[in-house]
């Protein structure tokens, strides 16, 4: 069985009546084996929920990431909204390792005005406090920030390697359509794909590579980076080279699909990959 596992952001669209335990039905159904849980506008799963889900997702053999709301930045000038970010991703994190989710993924910050280093300080200095809180509470999962798609954002690939580096237990979440974006089209070849592949590896060793929390879908931009996810048919973005890179590399982890249209592109993601692996 292939371990990189391929699946959509949240609840397909298909699934009825909607809810986050007939999505893991639907997923098996759909014959997808993955799901990221969206807390992206706050975090109202309760203990029992996620246990139920839980169940279901060992019982469906579907793994689950879990997405942190979007409002955090671990660089704000004020003290309480660091704190406030920083709670926020801990209870995304909470809920997922009750849910059995095997990382968390956030935007962590923005650079505002600030020189790089000063945020990746602060930025380090919020992880280690976060793992420390999550430590001390049980909670075993990964803390993941996300490669950003816009120039604004804190997040690139080469920042959130380091981090991983500095501070054990953190780990990238790449998303190959923001590395796009935020790269203005430029990052778009095997080369640029199979170099981040290639710079986590050398970085962060192998065993990373075999539990990757990846985002991929079509992406558009603009001069600002990312302006809104499209369905792969629209997107400039080379996914098949994204998926050929994953193939050897021999990725495993789990892949989420935030497209417009989720599990149908979800679905050819998974097609594409299954041909490349096969050939
Ligand atoms: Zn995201």
């Amino acid at each position: 069985m292939d371990k990189l596992r391929i699946g959509t952001a949240g609840i397909p669209d298909s699934t009825k009546p909607r809810s986050t335990a007939n999505a893991v039905k639907r997923l098996a159904e759909l014959g997808l084996r993955h799901m990221e849980i969206e807390f992206v506008r706050g975090v109202r799963m309760g203990e029992d929920t996620a246990r139920e889900i839980r169940a279901l997702a060992e019982k469906h053999d579907i793994s689950l990431t879990v997405h942190a709301p979007y409002y955090v930045n671990l660089n704000s000038a004020e003290p309480e909204k660091i704190t406030a970010s920083m709670d926020r991703i801990i209870q995304a994190a909470r809920a997922g390792a009750w849910a059995g989710a095997t990382s968390v993924t956030f935007h962590a910050a923005y650079y505002h005005d600030d020189d790089p280093e000063v945020v990746y300080g602060r930025v380090k200095h919020c992880m280690e406090e976060m793992l420390e809180r999550l430590g001390k509470e049980g909670i075993a999962i990964r803390l993941s920030p996300e490669t950003t798609g816009g120039p604004s954002q804190f997040g690139t690939l080469e920042e959130l390697v380091r981090l991983g580096v500095d501070v054990p237990g953190v780990y990238p979440c790449v998303d190959f359509s923001h590395l796009f974006a935020r790269s203005l089209g430029e990052f778009n070849t095997y080369e640029h794909f199979s170099g981040a592949l290639g710079l986590i590896r050398d970085n962060l060793g192998e065993q990373a590579l075999k539990e990757q929390h990846i985002h991929l879908s079509g992406i558009e931009y603009g001069p600002k980076g990312e302006k809104r996810h499209l369905p792969l048919e629209e997107t400039e973005l080379k996914y098949g080279d994204v998926l050929q890179a994953l193939v050897d590399y021999e990725v495993g982890g789990w892949l989420t699909c935030e497209s417009p249209i989720l599990e149908e592109d979800a679905l050819i993601l998974q097609g594409l990959y299954n041909e490349l692996k096969s050939t």
